[in-house]
């Protein structure tokens, strides 16, 4: 017997999960688990008889399906099924994913649901930009993510107090979410930068075996950021990747670099100190960086957080002393505005130099008052911990303590004076627009270089950084640009004025 199903095509994205299809489906033709299992299980496999009576199967991989009738009731392609399978997408890092429903509220609202959501990397919904949820927001639980029978009572539900997370799908005629072109894009982008990273693990163990054999050190390279574009990555690492592989075939340093910068590490010789200028050293308005005695804070601090303390604080000072420092009563006079909590608010714009630095600041020091973070330090700079915990490079085994530090002071580096740069961005478009919203994961390091590090801390393969070459910096010449006259200033107190709590 053969049974017509229903199932509409404008229903489908291309970029479903399993658990979004099935949701859909269910809705479609009625379907509780039990039904869908025995539709769609792989009868070939073996306990296929204790699977149907009360199935409980993970949806991050298809090995339970069948999919030939996957493809044929769905009426999806090739690619579209890939979508839907995360472990069969990422056989590598697909292992590591979260075996709990995460969802973007909007997405969910129209039905969908993407099975890269499932990855923990991914903190915000690429269409939306809104972070992605694994709670129930009225009942705090999580939801399982699979094919069971109280998952599917109620698809797109909470299976424990029934809160809807996708009403749409429960309208007589749904608008479920179709995705814009740009949308398309945004997902394409990450997926397969995705893709290429998960190929890469293999690649990089290979090479690093032969490495290994050879004496001259294994290499590790940064993630992926999902935030940015893949072509950025993907050409920084191929690059990087005929460099070990040349290294493999003569045994010594190749030095046709093209587009990559590289730092090296003398053996021995002691990390590499923040350049250093000659300070001004002249009173300057209002606010004297750092004179304020934080030392019962830094008394709990280990010496890896005291040494990136004092890279961040080297790069504060080089950008208070350098950079802003005309525009220091702006910043002075917004900071003693701002008395309160700005996260999650919107205003109007002010000086955006100000505005850079101060949400620079924040974003390192996780201090949301931006008076405070002028009067002795309270808390620990916890954006400077959370890059430590993720940011910084993971040595391969057997580098000194030493060498480790010597990396991840020179990224750490790169990447405070790279974010300051972001937000500067951010400031400008704001000013334009004439609307801050102080939002905390607005930043996404787009002008910070992919890393990649080589070598064995010897005289023969001494420790390197491999970076993409930086490219003249229009953004500062937006900065130099901008004026600090009586007129600057005056406009900047006046929108100030306009920001009231
Ligand atoms: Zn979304
Ligand atoms: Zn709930
Ligand atoms: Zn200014």
């Amino acid at each position: 017997m053969s049974l017509a199903w229903c199932w509409r095509d404008d229903w489908i994205t291309g970029y479903d999960s399993a658990y979004g299809l099935f949701a859909k489906f269910a809705r479609l033709n009625s379907m509780g688990a039990r039904e869908l299992a025995s539709l769609f299980v792989n009868r070939q496999r073996g306990s296929v008889t204790s699977i149907l009576h009360a199935p409980k199967i993970d949806l991050r991989s298809s090995e339970f399906f069948d999919l030939t009738i996957f493809a044929k009731h769905l009426r999806l392609d090739q690619k579209a099924i890939q979508q839907a399978f995360l472990i069969d997408q990422l056989p590598n890092r697909g292992r590591h994913s979260c075996n709990v429903l995460r969802w973007c509220p909007r997405c969910a609202h129209r039905g969908f649901h993407s099975a890269v959501f499932q990855l923990d990397l991914i903190s915000a919904c690429p269409i939306h930009n809104l972070l992605l949820r694994a709670k129930c927001p009225k009942c705090r639980r999580q939801i399982p993510y699979q094919l069971s029978q109280e998952i599917f009572d109620h698809p797109f539900c909470c299976p424990w107090c029934e809160n809807d997370l996708a009403p749409e799908l429960r309208r007589i005629r749904p608008q479920v979410l179709t995705l814009k072109s740009e949308e398309t894009t945004w997902i394409e982008n990450l997926v397969s930068l995705l893709i290429f990273e998960d190929e890469m693990v293999s690649i990089r163990l290979e090479i690093n075996r032969a490495r290994k054999q050879l004496g001259i050190g294994e290499f590790a390279v940064a993630h992926a950021d999902w935030r940015r574009l893949e072509s950025e990555y993907i050409g920084f690492v191929k690059q990087v990747v005929d460099i070990m592989q040349t290294e493999l075939n003569t045994s010594q340093q190749s030095l046709e670099l093209g587009a990559l910068s590289f730092s090296v590490k003398r053996p021995h010789g002691g990390g590499q100190p923040l350049p250093k200028k000659t300070y001004r050293r002249k009173a300057t308005h209002a606010i004297e960086m750092d004179k304020q005695n934080s030392a019962h804070v830094k008394m709990s601090w280990d010496q890896k957080l005291r040494g990136s303390y004092d890279v961040y604080n080297g790069v504060r000072r080089y950008l208070w002393r350098h950079v802003v420092h005309q525009h220091h009563r702006c910043i002075a006079r917004a900071v003693k505005h701002l008395w309160w909590n700005m996260d999650g608010e919107s205003t109007c714009s002010f000086c955006p130099i100000a505005e850079a630095f101060i949400r620079w600041r924040i974003h390192w020091e996780l201090c949301g008052t931006p008076q405070y973070l002028f009067s002795p330090m309270r808390k620990d700079p916890l954006g400077l911990v959370a890059w430590m915990a993720s940011g910084a490079p993971i040595c391969p085994v057997g580098w000194t303590i030493e060498a480790e530090r010597w990396v991840s002071d020179n990224l750490l580096g790169s990447h405070c004076f790279g974010s300051f740069w972001e937000f500067f961005e951010i400031a400008l478009k704001n000013s334009k627009r004439n609307r801050v919203d102080w939002d905390k994961h607005a930043y996404s390091g787009r002008y910070t270089s992919y890393w990649a590090i080589a070598g064995s801390d010897t005289l023969k393969s001494p420790v390197r950084i491999y970076k993409q070459v930086h490219t003249p910096n229009e953004i500062e010449d937006e900065l130099r640009n901008l004026g600090s006259d009586r007129h600057h200033f005056m406009t900047h107190l006046s929108q100030l004025s306009k920001i009231v709590r």
